[in-house]
């Protein structure tokens, strides 16, 4: 009577990190994007992005 360990361990869900200037993930940002992006949060304005 031996317990399988069963190595069914429920992965958490891969959370895209979304960018928080523009609703495209981090992942797709350039480093330009990036930049841009955190201007932008930085400045507190809404001038949409550069990485589409
Ligand atoms: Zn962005
Ligand atoms: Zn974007």
């Amino acid at each position: 009577m031996s317990s399988p360990s069963s190595a069914a361990v429920t992965a958490p869900p891969v959370v895209e990190a979304a960018c928080a200037a523009c609703p495209h993930p981090a992942a797709g940002h350039d480093p330009i994007g990036r930049r841009f992006c955190a201007a932008t949060l930085d400045s507190s304005i809404a001038r949409g992005c550069i990485c589409r």
